[in-house]
């Protein structure tokens, strides 16, 4: 009996593979690799799909947080308040950039940042709050950007575990100044190798973004023309090309995690027990399915018996890092964040389940005591 994996990319690149191949091809013959047609149509469509004016493709997710909080000049004295139930990309870019993360406590239903904390954290050197959207379920962004407006702070939004989520009909990502996305091969949408997008509706901004992912350069035309130090961090147009023969299926990928997540939490609810949570105003593109256990170590075994795997994400809230020993947190200081890590647990969740491992895992999630 084959363990049914937490994810498995073979399923959906066995489809795809001979048209990408065949884009590679047409790379190979023109033989450019960045700012190409292919960059320049996966930056259309993907920012038509999130209904922003602009997008910019670069070479990862990190990437595109730390290209955006350069672009936002966040600099040395600088406070970003984020949140500590994340995966250190996000504080990284922060600290990468010289400024300093301020964790907030989250909500203990969803793990996303609780703006009743963020309220708590803000002071004069606060410029920016960088939230994410875990797990793909939307944080509460009314609430959030009503915040951000009073206290004129800017909001950039770690959007990398929901491309295409809904939070009031509108996409996640297109509520601040800026929207990152990783599009690691694993993640919702996910391209051959690394790659990250950065979308927006400030004109100024991307045209800063841009010239920090490549060299501080402001056009092909005027390339040796540095007019800030920038970076090397442009998206490879051969990613930008396999992108493309997936976005079409985004959609309907979105829609299937969606109906086996519902599948999931009917079973928790028979079960008497409560699965992944989002709120109502929210149609989430689910990154991993996550419900939150007292009985971890007992559920993964018997998920373990019954051949499906289980994930953790993530093990560790960033507050208790070793890489932010600096920041001088200590354990207790963020309860509901450790306790939502600490009780977390992932199911397999991808568009290529059938509906028989689907049924395996609904079985096995009634048998949970
Ligand atoms: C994956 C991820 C990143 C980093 O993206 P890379 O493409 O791996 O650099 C950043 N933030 C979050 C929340 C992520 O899940």
């Amino acid at each position: 009996m084959n363990k049914i994996p937490l994810f498995d990319l073979k399923r959906q690149h066995q489809l795809l593979k001979v048209q990408i191949l065949k884009s590679w091809g047409k790379i190979l013959d023109v033989s450019s690799f960045t700012n190409g047609e292919e960059t320049k149509e996966f930056e259309q469509k993907y920012a038509k799909i999130c209904d922003t004016k602009y997008a910019l493709g670069v070479h990862s997710g990190t990437d595109s947080l730390i290209i955006a909080l350069k672009a936002a000049n966040l600099k040395s004295g600088d406070e970003v308040i984020t949140t500590p139930c994340t995966f250190t990309a996000t504080s990284d870019a922060i600290i990468h950039v010289g400024a300093k993360p301020v964790f907030a406590d989250v909500q203990p239903n969803t793990g996303n940042i609780d703006p009743k904390e963020i309220t708590k954290k803000i002071t004069p050197k606060t410029k920016a709050i960088l939230l994410v959207h875990l797990y793909g379920v939307p944080c509460d962004m009314n609430e959030i950007m009503y915040i951000a407006k009073k206290n004129r702070i800017l909001v950039i939004e770690d959007a990398s575990h929901g491309h295409g989520s809904l939070y009031n009909n509108k996409r996640v990502g297109s509520f601040g100044l800026a929207g990152c996305f990783s599009l690691y091969p694993s993640k919702t949408l996910g391209a051959l190798g690394n790659a990250g997008i950065i979308i927006s509706n400030n004109k100024k901004f991307i045209r800063m973004a841009r010239m920090y992912a490549d060299h501080g350069v402001e056009s092909v035309e005027t390339k040796y023309d540095h007019l800030v130090s920038g970076f090397n961090k442009l998206i490879d147009n051969i990613q930008s090309a396999t992108l493309l023969h997936k976005l079409p299926n985004l959609e309907l990928i979105i829609k299937r995690k969606l109906e086996i997540a519902e599948r999931y939490n009917e079973a928790f609810q028979k079960n008497g027990k409560s699965g992944m949570i989002w709120p109502k105003n929210t149609v989430p593109s689910i990154y991993v399915y996550s419900y939150q256990t007292k009985n971890r170590k007992k559920d993964t075994e018997l998920f373990e018996k019954l051949g499906i795997s289980t994930g953790i994400y993530y093990p560790t809230p960033l507050h208790l890092q070793p890489s932010m020993d600096f920041l001088n947190y200590k354990k207790g200081d963020f309860p509901s964040a450790e306790r939502f890590f600490n009780q977390t647990l992932s199911l397999p969740i991808f568009a290529e389940l059938t509906n028989e491992e689907v049924e395996k895992i609904v079985n096995a999630i009634s048998k949970i005591r």
